[in-house]
């Protein structure tokens, strides 16, 4: 796509130096912009952007503030140990405070609700776990209800599911908009249509950041790309992954289901929006092999059991036109837990990502860590990028 010179709002590139220059503007990106800026006011800060501010991941995902991570409690608590279990979710759940507190507030056109999200079964086994899930989330003051198939037909319009749980303090949201507050509060000059390729040593001390738009020099500089990360940097090639996600929605119909829901131990994922559309994701365990990479191209097989799975377990679904589709690349980490550090070979250099899939879950809290790091302060170990 060609871009005019008035519709570049970039234009007018200048070759100042900044304090820091932030690559990505991404929900990533915008939050540690908004985070430094809340500890240093005067600090110069330029986000430097390929596309369009949420052009990637952040203005292409399903809106699910998550808390929590890409499994179910009750494997984390296997894969990490009951207390780190907890305080990885606990860490989300201060990711929501914190986005309540600082960026969302009473805003009505951010279309937020925080009444929950399900999690649904459809066998007994994925029940029987839910149910194990319930328990440890219960045991640890984690609100929780458990639902029957009865009840998901009645609350959700869904069939097919012998039943599941509801996580009571989840939220949704309108991601793009998100992410263009995070931006606009935190003040930070975005330069949109600036593509990176490579950093190096810039003049008395500073990184100099290479662009199509010529060299931005900063004393710090932050990678904020999550599943882009290794396309600038080899050093990040076996620490993040980049994988696709594909959605589609339906046209609008009147409103049905109580609130957002996971299925399929958490790999696929529905909620219907606030004009009434049906906003369907995931099945990427269909096609594993192709689901890598920078590529934002839907295929067939995917939006195929997309909109199947819709006419299966919604009646009110049935015959209803798709109205969108699109894919957006995530970074999953190796071990599924985020991630913020500094280059071992270049202190002046930091980096966070690795959200794998809750991005809107987890990355204020993170951002606002990263910034912690730079300040010298303590932050969680599991955060830490020296665990790989
Ligand atoms: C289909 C799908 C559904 C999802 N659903 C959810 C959900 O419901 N809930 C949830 O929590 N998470 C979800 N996610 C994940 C979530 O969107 C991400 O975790 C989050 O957006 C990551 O934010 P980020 O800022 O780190 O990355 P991004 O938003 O990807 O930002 C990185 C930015 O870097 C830019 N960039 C790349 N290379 C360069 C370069 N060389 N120079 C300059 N800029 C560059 C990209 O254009 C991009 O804008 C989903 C993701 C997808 C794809």
């Amino acid at each position: 796509m060609s871009i005019s010179y008035w519709l570049d709002h970039s234009a007018n590139t200048s070759n100042e130096t900044y304090d820091v220059v932030i690559v990505g503007a991404g929900l990533a990106g915008t939050s540690v912009a908004y985070w430094l800026k809340k500890e240093e006011p005067d600090c110069k800060i330029a986000i430097l952007e390929k596309n369009e501010l949420a052009g990637g991941a952040s203005g292409r995902n399903a809106g699910f503030i998550t808390c929590g991570s890409v499994e179910h409690f009750n494997r984390l608590v296997e894969r990490w140990g009951e207390d780190l279990a907890y305080q990885i979710w606990n860490f989300s759940e201060v990711n929501l405070s914190l986005l309540k507190e600082h960026i969302i507030g009473g805003a009505t056109d951010l279309e937020f609700d925080d009444k929950g999200t399900f999690s649904l079964a459809s066998t007994d086994q994925e029940f029987h776990e839910l149910q194990e899930t319930a328990a440890l989330m219960e045991k640890r003051g984690i609100d929780v209800e458990t639902v029957n198939g009865s009840q998901i037909r009645t609350r959700l319009g869904a069939e097919g599911f012998i039943g599941g749980i509801k996580y009571l303090s989840d939220a949704s949201i309108n991601p793009l908009r998100l992410t263009r507050r995070i931006c606009e509060k935190g003040g930070a000059k975005l330069f949109e249509r600036t593509e990176v390729s490579r950093i190096e040593e810039g003049p008395e001390g500073t990184r100099s950041v290479v662009t199509n738009r010529g060299r931005f020099n900063a004393s710090v500089v932050i990678l904020a790309l999550n599943g882009y990360l290794p396309s600038i940097d080899p050093y990040f090639a076996d620490k993040v992954f980049p994988t696709r996600g594909q959605i589609l929605t339906t046209e609008p119909v009147p409103k049905f289901m109580e609130g957002p829901c996971y299925a399929h131990f958490v790999l696929d994922y529905f909620r219907q929006v606030q004009d009434g559309r049906v906003l369907i994701g995931g099945f990427r365990q269909l096609e594993k092999e192709t689901e890598t990479g920078y590529s934002d191209h839907v295929t067939d097989k995917i939006q195929g059991a997309l909109g199947e799975f819709l006419e299966r377990h919604f009646p009110v679904l049935r015959g209803k036109k798709i109205t969108h589709r699109w894919a957006g690349v995530m970074g999953f980490s190796v071990d599924g837990q985020p991630f913020v550090g500094a280059k071992p070979d270049d202190q002046q250099v930091f980096f966070l990502g690795g959200f794998t899939a809750h991005g809107l879950g987890l990355s204020f809290h993170t951002g606002k860590c990263l910034v912690d790091l730079m300040y010298g302060r303590d932050i969680p170990g599991f955060l830490s990028a020296k665990r790989f």
